[in-house]
């Protein structure tokens, strides 16, 4: 059996990112949200598109004004938004404001603060520095060099550097799709009053939102039952017309689980089948080395608690990765814990709770409640996954311990 780094290091090997030319889309930047951009994006902009004033005062040549106090004549007022109409000769000074374009033959601004002002003269009282104040064109940024870079996630900055850039379309990765189907006779949908022995399909719920959360499309391909025939039906469309199926259910030991079987029969390649770890030991990862489309399959375990834990342990990097990502790497920090941290020894234990910060150091606060894959109740308000590592029984409260945020 792997363990859970030999599983994350394989699972990761057999992703196919999607491709930067066959699988892009074009956006256009007030939908581009979240969206990850597949190509470079330069402007033909410099940042800043002029030299500008940093500051209210007045532009001035620096030659006069290194013996102060010194009168310069004002002969231009020049606001935001307004190309300056003169050329400031020897003993004149422009009135500016942050932002402003400065005038040919000023080179340096005087604060407003280091002046006195007398009509359309003004009174230099301290020498600045040459080029003080001034932005100067280009320093930010250089027309044609890369902007951004793929493989990034759009966010509030970019979204500003895309705007400013006036790049308002462009290339993303289009959304991977993820089939998700639940497997079991047991299954029922939420509105369906419960006969005895029937449960809810709370996994298809919570995988839809978990695959949308990261950016993907989910496919939900709804209840399948026990039945080899109809089974193995669904899972060939879901192969065909996803990049990655996640099923739940149907993979650990019992009667009638049937995944892998048909996975077999369908020409996948099963490169895991279980993981040392708690919850989430039964998971099947399989390929379909002849389909022409790659697809990659992960058989998880039906208990609510071990589906998403193995859906943020092993399938998020997974997805990231396939999205187009460059920072795909679960994250983990060092926290202290607050309560003490009981593992399998056999298996690397993942215990869910939060992740909360006292002044300013993080701590892990476990989950209240029993710790049953089946408790799916205390899983509410989980932020962060804690790990007792193979090996060890337990890790006291006030101890530091690894936790990977979800
Ligand atoms: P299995 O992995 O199929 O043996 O299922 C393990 C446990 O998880 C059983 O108690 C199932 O009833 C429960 N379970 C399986 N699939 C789901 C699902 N889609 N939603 C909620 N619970 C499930
Ligand atoms: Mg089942």
């Amino acid at each position: 059996m792997l363990n859970a780094q030999e599983a994350e290091a394989l699972i990761l090997e057999l992703v196919c990112p999607l491709h930067r030319e066959r699988d892009v889309e074009t956006v256009d930047l007030g939908v581009a949200r979240d969206r990850i951009l597949a190509a470079t994006v330069a402007s033909q902009l410099d940042f800043p598109h002029w030299d500008n004033s940093a500051m209210d005062g007045y532009a001035v040549r620096y030659a006069d004004v290194q013996d102060c106090p010194v009168v310069l004549e004002i002969v231009e007022e020049i606001p935001a938004g307004v190309q300056p109409k003169k050329s400031l000769q020897s003993g004149q000074a422009a009135r500016i404001f942050t932002g402003s374009v400065m005038p040919n033959g000023a080179d340096t601004i005087v604060i407003q603060e280091n002046t006195q002002r007398d009509r359309d003269r003004v009174t230099i009282l301290q020498s600045p520095q040459f080029q003080e104040f001034v932005r100067q064109r280009a320093s930010f940024y250089n027309a044609g060099n890369p902007l951004l870079s793929p493989g990034i996630a759009i966010g509030a900055p970019e979204m500003a550097i895309l705007a400013a850039a006036q790049c308002t379309q462009f290339q993303v990765y289009r959304r991977p799709r993820v089939a998700i189907l639940s497997t079991g006779d047991e299954l029922v949908t939420p509105d369906s009053p419960l006969q005895p022995g029937q449960i809810v399909d709370s996994n298809q719920y919570a995988l839809s939102t978990f695959v949308a959360q990261n950016g993907a499309l989910p496919l939900p391909l709804g209840i399948v039952r026990d039945r080899a025939e109809q089974l193995k039906q669904t899972i060939a469309q879901a192969i065909i017309s996803a990049d990655i199926v996640l099923s739940t259910g149907g993979v650990s030991v019992g009667e009638y689980d049937l995944v892998d079987r048909i996975l077999g029969e369908l020409g996948g390649e099963l490169h895991v089948r279980s993981v040392a770890v708690k919850p989430g030991k039964p998971l099947t990862v399989a390929t379909f080395p002849h389909q022409k489309h790659p697809c990659l399959y992960f058989g998880i375990p039906g208990n609510p608690v071990s589906a998403l834990v193995s859906c943020w342990r092993f399938v998020q990097p997974a997805l990231k990765k396939l999205s187009g990502l460059s920072n795909y790497q679960p994250q983990w920090i060092i926290a202290r814990s607050r309560d003490e941290l009981r593992g399998a020894v056999k298996r690397e234990t993942y215990l869910w709770g939060q992740l909360t910060f006292l002044e300013g150091k993080p701590e892990f606060a476990l989950a209240r409640g029993s710790k049953s894959s089946g408790n799916l109740i205390d899983l509410a308000q989980t932020t962060a996954l804690a790990r007792v590592p193979l090996g060890e029984k337990s890790i006291a409260a006030g101890e530091e311990v690894w936790v990977m945020l979800i």
